[in-house]
């Protein structure tokens, strides 16, 4: 028997140690004890395996290995990880698409990816869409769509024209079909909401930029106007039907007590407990937001402020019980199965490229090449192969970072790890202290 490498034990002021591993994503309270029954065993490694024998390590041992703190000599997690990452990018089994039916937004955000572009799928363009599942559908048994934009709900129509047709596909094959949607939120209203969730669209994010001052200036409507107080109504009206995500986007320029207002705003409407809440780091992308770079954080600079207003949505009493969870793969670029189509019908691996025409990687009508030039480097990009990535005690939990970054930007792979690597701890005692608070209001 021996430790994970994975494992991560944090002492808390009152004495207890929490315990979280990074393969499983389990967290537990320690008591301080047994945390120094756990050190002795496993700073004796040739004597271990006798040691859990006895009686007083025996419950010990059990946990532990349940947990994955401990595990069996022969055991490679370092190359179990690298084979679970190759099998669920080569996993055919599962398709994945990120729909844009429209590149259009009913909002013109300041720091906006997305080349201003009108024109939203055509026909033709939705019954080759239709065609490619109704192919894919007699392998695959799980398909998953997220909604996307532009902003989607500005052609609901579509959206609905299009679920409805891969829900009959998907029960005609037997495949699993789940949807949910990215939104700027301000015609998510309560009849849009109900339908969304007919049309088996389960959860929805939305985002917003700070209180009403600061988002309706970054988040302004097409014509100038305001969109926050609508956005609020909108998730104070939908809480109930839809899972609701909402993230706060974060820069530089980002103070704590506007952070303060927008989480008074959504506790004075009752979302406190409806929503999960988290803070996204605003990055400049590609040429269209380059000229926001200046106030983009890194992700070092970002783990800081994202713990900061972690502890602050504590203090309001958010529920904050989303773990820093396992990953197979960083996200979706990867996997063999997964793209994202924009109106034209044109394939794409990553949300930054969309409307790019010369970063597509095919299109919805003709079969895919693995071997595109722009899709082959997605396929391709392995962390296991970089020194810093295999010496990371967090690399199941980061993968190697976002491959865009790599692959477009040309980032250096230092700059490229998740914010976990520099907050994970306080990060886990804010976790830690959000479930001990819900399990006392229990
Ligand atoms: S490659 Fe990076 S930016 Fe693109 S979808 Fe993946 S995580 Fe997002
Ligand atoms: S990119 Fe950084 S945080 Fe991510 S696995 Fe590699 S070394 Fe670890």
């Amino acid at each position: 028997m021996k430790k994970s490498r994975y494992s991560h034990f944090l002492s808390r002021r009152d004495g207890k140690v929490i315990a979280y591993n990074s393969w499983t994503g389990g967290l537990a309270l320690m008591e301080e004890d047994k945390y120094k029954d756990y050190c002795d065993l496993i700073s004796n490694p040739e004597k271990i395996d006798s040691l859990s024998q006895k009686e007083e390590y025996r419950d010990l041992v059990s946990k532990l290995r349940h947990g994955h703190f401990l595990i069996d000599d022969p055991v490679d997690e370092f190359s179990q990880l690298e084979l679970k990452n190759r099998l669920d990018r080569f996993d055919t089994s599962r398709l994945g698409l990120i729909i844009a039916p429209t590149l259009a937004c009913n909002f013109k955000c300041e720091y906006c990816f997305e080349e201003v572009k009108k024109g939203s799928m055509s026909t033709e363009t939705i019954d080759s869409l239709v065609n490619f599942l109704e192919d894919k559908a007699k392998t695959v048994k799980t398909f998953s769509v997220s909604w996307y934009g532009g902003e989607p709900l500005v052609r609901f129509d579509l959206v609905e024209e299009l679920s409805l047709a891969f829900r009959d596909i998907c029960g005609e094959y037997k495949v699993a079909y789940g949807a949910g949607m990215m939104t700027n939120g301000y015609l998510l209203t309560r009849e849009i909401a109900a339908k969304l969730k007919n049309l088996g669209v389960s959860s929805i994010q939305i985002s917003v930029d700070g209180p009403k001052q600061i988002h309706d200036k970054r988040r302004p409507l097409a014509n100038g106007q305001g969109s926050y107080d609508v956005i609020l109504k909108n998730m104070t009206d939908i809480r109930d039907i839809l899972d609701l995500n909402l993230r706060v986007n974060v820069d530089k320029t980002t103070r704590k007590e506007d952070i303060a207002e927008l989480l008074t705003d959504l506790v004075n409407n009752n979302l406190q407990e409806k929503v999960n809440l988290f803070f996204g780091n605003v990055e400049a992308a590609n040429e269209v937001c380059i000229n926001i770079a200046e106030n983009c954080y890194d992700n070092k600079e970002f783990s800081k402020t994202e713990y900061a207003l972690h502890n602050l949505a504590l203090d309001f009493g958010f529920r904050l019980e989303k773990l820093p969870s396992p990953l197979a793969s960083y996200c979706s670029a990867q996997s063999m199965n997964s793209y994202i189509v924009d109106p034209q019908g044109l394939l794409y691996k990553c949300f930054n490229d969309v409307g790019i025409t010369e970063r597509s990687c095919g299109n919805i009508k003709t079969p895919v090449d693995s071997f595109h030039p722009n899709l082959f480097p997605f396929l391709n990009w392995n962390p296991f192969k970089n020194q810093s990535c295999q010496d990371c005690n967090i690399l199941p939990l980061c993968m190697g970072g976002c491959p865009h970054r790599i692959i477009w930007r040309k980032e250096k792979l230092e700059n490229n790890c998740e914010s976990w690597k520099y907050n994970l701890n306080e990060m886990l005692e804010i976790i830690c202290q959000s479930r001990l608070k819900q399990r006392k209001k229990a």
